[in-house]
């Protein structure tokens, strides 16, 4: 799990895969909602906004989310540290689940693999 941010060098914080925005400057992040493909076909999961996570209290956590700077309500950015997977309800970064979006800058489906560590 060695994930470097460059914070320092990218004030903007790092784009987004999902909205393209950076992810400090940015208030919310648009893909939503996100699909994953099972064996019954496809299912749909709305992404969880900050401040809806049920697996760690963010409530002292401030009006903007702490990692990818989203505000309170909104939804995270992609890769956001604090982001909830609505399919497992782990944390959605470190979380193993398959799941794909519509690129509306690129005009398709885009999916998300498994990140191997
Ligand atoms: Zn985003
Ligand atoms: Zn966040
Ligand atoms: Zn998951």
């Amino acid at each position: 799990m060695a994930k470097t941010r460059n914070t320092a060098e990218k004030p903007l914080g790092a784009k987004c895969p999902m909205c393209k925005g950076y992810m400090l400057r940015v208030d919310e992040c648009s893909p939503n909602p996100i699909y994953v493909r099972g064996d019954t076909g496809e299912k749909r999961y709305e992404r969880i906004p900050f401040g809806q996570e049920t697996r760690i209290d963010t409530s002292r956590l401030g009006e903007r989310c702490p990692d990818c700077g989203c505000k309170r309500g909104h939804y995270h950015h992609e890769g956001c540290d604090i982001e909830e997977c609505p399919i497992c309800h782990r944390q959605m970064l470190s979380c193993s689940c398959e799941f794909y979006w519509y690129d509306d800058e690129v005009k398709k489906y885009t999916s998300r693999q498994a990140r191997g560590n």
